[in-house]
Formats: structure tokens, sequence, C-alpha cells
């Protein structure tokens, strides 16, 4: 499909420099090195990326348009293009690893996928998934998501998918992790584990990049035809780090092309609990079965993490990240909830584009980098219509929406 499906990294063990890897238990080794077989496979199949090749076209709606923010642009003194992933069929970037991990799942001869959810972004793009391919899909979830992300969990019924309610513990993503894993333990010759990001043991921080390389592939090919050239800066938020992994693969041998991993300083990055920005605050170990930067307490416990974005809250982060971090490749910066929901409403208002919560933060991170002038390509991973609830009941009263 394209060159980042034999890109030299991750190693055969899974591992990118330092991190990454597989950390285990015994009885998955097998099954993981068997889905690693499949993968290797398939990527050289014709068949399979024809299928995927049609599904993202046809169904997807891909390629998703870059388009120039002119009004942004004016304001800021810098050229800002959006990569506008949340026009994709169910509003971002997700449904380009959930498809293919669907496909392979098939392909493997698996009847049902499971994974956990905190916001419900994830589990909804794989039910999507898998009402189409027609599989079995069980999304675990923590009781006090599903009371505060209802609009999923009816979603995730509605497209035919089970979804388990978690009621230990916090009842949050960290026990449906938990929960989800035990139940594919439980099955794994039946079931397959859709990990919803560039993390957990090789081979899925490779596989879940290249199913999102799409991004990255696309998007230098169509500024260079709108612009005539590369850009000077491309930006992407990272929570677990998939999109940015998917716009960054395309530029990583470009040395003029700068590129900006945006992380959640949430309320305050002074103190442990208030944010998710693992790779500023952060440091290596492991958790989740792979090694990267981590948000840990003195246990190697995961620590509470917070933005006000729910998809970027959470204390790891992929390990090609950690790598690019370390090498220099890739710089990783902050922006705070203020920061993140001020852009949200100014790209509404300047673009006539509401965002994803997520996504704002590289736009406001964009806005930034303006003042060094040049073209700046974000990646808009998802559309905000989830947020706008949220958005209206906690900020209206101050960007002037009638109470
Ligand atoms: C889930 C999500 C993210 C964060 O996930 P990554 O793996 O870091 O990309 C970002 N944006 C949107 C719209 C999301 O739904």
């Amino acid at each position: 499909m394209n060159n980042t499906f034999t890109h030299p990294l991750p190693d055969a063990d899974g591992y990118f420099g330092e991190y990454g890897g597989s950390f285990i238990p015994p009885q998955l080794q097998t099954i993981l090195a068997e889905i690693s077989e499949a993968y290797e496979a398939i990527i050289r199949d014709e068949d399979f990326l024809g299928e995927l090749r049609w599904l993202y076209r046809h169904y997807v709606g891909r390629p998703s348009p870059v388009f120039h923010a002119r009004r942004l642009s004016q304001k800021y003194g810098a050229e800002i293009y959006l990569k506008r992933e949340d026009v994709n069929h169910t509003g971002a970037h997700k449904i380009n690893h959930c498809l293919g991990e669907a496909l392979l799942a098939r392909k493997m001869g698996k009847t049902r996928l499971i994974a956990e959810t905190g916001a419900g972004q994830h589990g909804v793009a794989l039910a999507t998934a898998a009402a189409l391919l027609g599989m079995e899909c069980d999304i675990f979830m923590g009781e006090v998501d599903m009371a505060k992300e209802h609009p999923n969990v009816v979603r995730m019924h509605i497209l035919g998918a089970r979804v388990v309610p978690v009621g230990h513990g916090r009842r949050t993503l960290k026990e449906a992790v938990d929960a989800a894993f035990e139940a594919y333990l439980g099955d794994p010759v039946n079931q397959f584990y859709a990990i919803g990001s560039v993390v957990g043991p090789h081979p899925f921080p490779k596989m879940v990049r290249d199913f999102q390389s799409i991004v990255g592939n696309e998007a230098r090919q169509q500024i260079q035809e709108m612009t005539g050239r590369l850009p000077d800066h491309v930006v992407a938020c990272v929570g677990g780090g998939s999109n940015a992994m998917g716009i960054f693969s395309a530029f990583l041998d470009d040395e003029t092309v700068a590129l900006h991993g945006v992380e959640p300083a949430g309320r305050s990055l002074d103190e442990p609990g208030e944010h998710a920005a693992t790779l500023t605050k952060g440091r290596p170990g492991v958790m989740h079965g792979f090694k990267s930067y981590m948000l840990q307490d003195e246990a190697g416990e995961p620590e509470e993490v917070y933005s006000v974005a729910s998809g970027l809250d959470y204390p790891a982060v992929g390990p090609q990240h950690s790598y690019l971090k370390d090498i220099g490749r890739v710089r990783y910066h902050t922006i705070n909830d203020a920061e993140a929901i001020d852009a949200f409403f100014e790209l509404s208002r300047l673009e006539g584009i509401i965002p994803a919560i997520e996504s704002s933060h590289a736009v406001a991170h964009a806005t930034r980098l303006a003042a060094e002038g040049g073209s700046i390509l974000v990646n808009l991973s998802g559309r905000g219509d989830k947020d706008i609830d949220f958005v209206a009941e906690n900020y209206g009263a101050r960007y002037g929406l009638p109470g």
C-alpha cells in the first residue's frame, strides 16, 4: 500500500530503540506471535490491501481533504492547513485503524472483536467496523464513563455491539482495560483484542501506525499539489499517539519539516493528576505490555491523569513517540484546557469547523507556532459534535452562548 508498511522500525521484536517490546503473560506470547505473523502476511497480500483501500475510499470517504484555513492564517500570520480527518465516516481518524484491525481479525478466522473504551470513541469506531464486517463486538466500559458518555453507549447499542459495564474500583478506563483483557484471555482463539492507539505490546504500535499512515501519505501529496512544496511544520495532538504517528510517518525522512506533538497540560502541569503530558512530565517504564514514557507514581503504578479532552487522558504514550522524542526528531509541547477551548471556538467561528477538543490542542499549538511564519499542516483528528453539550454547559457563558 505504501512504504511505511515496510518501515525499518520497529525491529523484529517490536522495539523502537529501547522502547516498545512485549511484556505479557507467556500464554499470550503465542497468540501475539500469530497476530504478528498474520499481519506481516496481509501487508504483502494484494487482496487484503485492495479491500482496505476500497473501504477507505467508499466507506470512510478517503482521501480526506486538506483545507487552507484562510481566516485563521490571516489572523496569526502563517499559512495554516488542516488535514480533515473530522470528515471521515464516524467523525475521526480512529476508523482507519479499526477497519484494518477488524479486517485482519476476520482474515485470521476470529469471530468477535473486543476492546475497552473510555470516552466511547474507540468503542463506536470498532462497533462500526464490526457491524460492517458482520462480526460480534464486546466493548468494556466503566460504569462512570457509561453515565458520562451516554450517547456513545447508545450508538454502540444501535450498531449491534454489546457494552459490558465494569463496576469495580473507580469504574473508569483502567478497570475497563483490565476487564477487557481478562475476557480476552478467556478465549484468545476466537476473539481479537483491537487496541485503540499506537500502544500495547508488539505488533500493535506498528500495526496501528501503519493503518493510520494513510493520513500522512495523503496529506504529504495533497499539500505539495496545493503549495508546490512541503510544509515547514506538521502538528498533531498526542493521547496514545495514533493520529500523530499517522501524519508524522510520511514526513520522518523530510529533514526540512519540523514535527510537533501536542500533549494536554489539563488544569496544571505542576500537579500530578491534573494533566496527561506523558512525554513532557513522565519517565520511561513498563505498563500495559510495553515500555515507553509513562506517568507513574513512585511504585511504578499508573498515575491519575486528566484532560478536558477525554481522548487524550492516557498515562502512557506509544513507544515510537518516546523514541522520536529521545532522538529529537519530534518536539513535544503542551496546551492546557483553557487554550484548547479557546482554539475550539476560534476554529468554529473563523472557519465554520467545530473541532474535537482533542484536535483543538493541535490547532492551539499551530496558532502559537504561527509567530515563526511559514506553512503549518495540522492534523484535525476529529470533529467536535461529541463535545458540544459539554462545552456549552461548562464554557458557554464565557463564549457568549445564550444560557
Ligand atoms: C481518540 C482521539 C484522539 C487521541 O488518540 P491518538 O491515539 O493520540 O490519536 C485524538 N483525537 C480524536 C478526535 C480522538 O477521537
